[in-house]
């Protein structure tokens, strides 16, 4: 270590007057501190009350990220140091001052350019600022090193150490104020970059939705084309096809049917959010009794039991909510195990939303794809076991979401289903 940094340190006595000076500046400081939320007015004035105990041609805080390794001056006033304006980044290199301070974690002074060099810095005149003497004092809130104080004059000798043992209390007291604004700062790049990111993403959605609303409803007609012109080729012309054209015939019918199915379901699907309707209170019980008309033939075909709890109204889109009734009450029926399936609906308020739940007794889901099954054309059947293009869930999860609420499923193979959703309550 070099002489600069290991001098004796043993600052003349102060006298009652300076004392007095140096605490009536300490206390000015805190009221500043405390007087604005004005980080540069903070710095400004913090820079004329030191101008008051410790003449300077300069005076600049700098501000460390000892994570990203880096410093740059945050506040500059007086003369210039051509690089070291306000918010040029310099990386911090081993050796240089903001490492040494970080290390020595006291303050230094070099009273001519020659010691700095010799402490192997490099003097302000070197950049072409023209000071002579340097005090540099780390900044240190809650032990974390975060900036550094730095005082110059352009005369050589111009401080010594009881200037500089004024100086660290001086940084002590702006310490806090300074590492708080950083950690503001820092704050409030990252809630920018989040938001500018959810912009990006509510902007890709969108586009994203708009192109899956667009293909899906373009590719109807073509496919339309396709199964009606086979139908009519398997229809007209059976007696000149042998078995092998027949049955080609038959895969490409079958394939343009399911397409058909796919693009329906997908335009259902974009519809949910392009297409939805105004929010209005909705009472469950009335839902419920719509879903399970449009399931009648169902529910009478394998003597399916629905009960339910005395349900609340929910504030959202009737015609989304039967649907989403719909499509679990149908899913807790296809997915049945041996015995009549038998459906449960409930409600319990949780803070300000309602949970629901639709609970059967059917087959069951594995843990560990509680997640996927709500991920558009994702099955866990093959068709010849159960029918269907794995669109019931997504949609189900995309009402709940345009709700503002979340769905999830608890279940284990073999042992029933329980789904859960959460809607809003009807605004007071
Ligand atoms: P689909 O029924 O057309 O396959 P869904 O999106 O409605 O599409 O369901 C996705 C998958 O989740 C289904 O293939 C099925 O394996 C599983 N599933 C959904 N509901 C239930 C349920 N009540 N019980 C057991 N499995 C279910």
């Amino acid at each position: 270590m070099s002489d600069a940094t290991e001098q004796v340190r043993v600052p003349r006595p102060p006298s009652p007057e300076q004392q007095v000076a140096e605490y009536a500046v300490l206390a000015e400081i805190s009221r500043i501190i405390s007087s604005t939320l004005n980080i540069d007015e903070i710095y400004e004035q913090f820079a004329h009350q030191v101008s008051l105990l410790i003449p300077f041609d300069r005076l600049s805080i700098s501000a460390v990220d000892m994570e990203a390794h880096t410093v740059q001056a945050v506040y500059a006033v007086g003369g210039e140091i051509p690089g070291w304006e306000r918010g040029v980044v310099h990386a911090i290199v081993p050796g240089g001052i903001s490492d040494i301070l970080e290390g020595e974690r006291r303050g230094i002074l070099f009273k001519t350019p020659a010691e700095e060099e010799e402490a192997g810095q490099q003097p302000a005149r070197d950049l072409g600022g023209d000071f002579q003497t340097r005090i540099a004092v780390p900044l240190i809130a809650r032990s974390v090193f975060v900036g550094a104080l730095n005082i110059r004059s352009l005369q050589p000798y111009a401080y010594d150490e009881s200037q500089l043992a004024q100086a660290e209390r001086i940084g002590a007291q702006i310490a806090g104020t300074i590492a708080n604004s950083f950690a503001y700062e820092k704050l409030e790049a990252a809630q920018g970059e989040l938001e500018k990111t959810a912009a990006e993403l509510r902007r890709s959605n969108q586009e994203l939705e708009q192109f899956a609303y667009v293909a899906s409803h373009d590719l109807q007609e073509p496919l339309r084309k396709i199964a009606s012109f086979c139908n009519l080729l398997e229809s007209r012309y059976a007696d000149q096809l042998d078995d092998r054209a027949s049955t080609y015939l038959h895969y490409i019918v079958d394939g343009a049917m399911r397409m058909q199915a796919l693009v329906n379901d997908l335009l259902l699907y974009s519809r949910v959010t392009t297409r939805g309707q105004e929010f209005a209170p909705a009472n469950m019980d009335e839902i419920l009794q719509e879903a399970q008309a449009n399931l009648d033939v169902a529910i009478a075909e394998c003597e399916a039991q629905v009960s339910c709890d005395a349900l609340p109204a929910v504030f959202g889109d009737g015609t989304q909510l039967v649907r989403l009734l719909q499509n679990l009450i149908g899913n807790a029926i296809k997915y049945r195990g041996e015995a009549p399936p038998q459906v449960h609906l409930a409600a319990a308020k949780e803070r300000d939303e309602w949970v629901f739940s639709v609970r059967d007794n059917g087959i069951g889901i594995a843990p560990e794809y509680a997640e996927r099954i709500f991920v558009i054309f994702q099955r866990l059947h093959t068709r010849e076991e159960y029918g269907g293009t794995g669109i019931g869930l997504a949609v189900c999860k995309k009402i709940v979401e345009r709700h503002g609420g979340r769905i999830w499923v608890e279940s284990a193979e073999g042992a029933g289903a329980t789904f859960r959703f959460t809607l809003p309550q009807v605004p007071e």
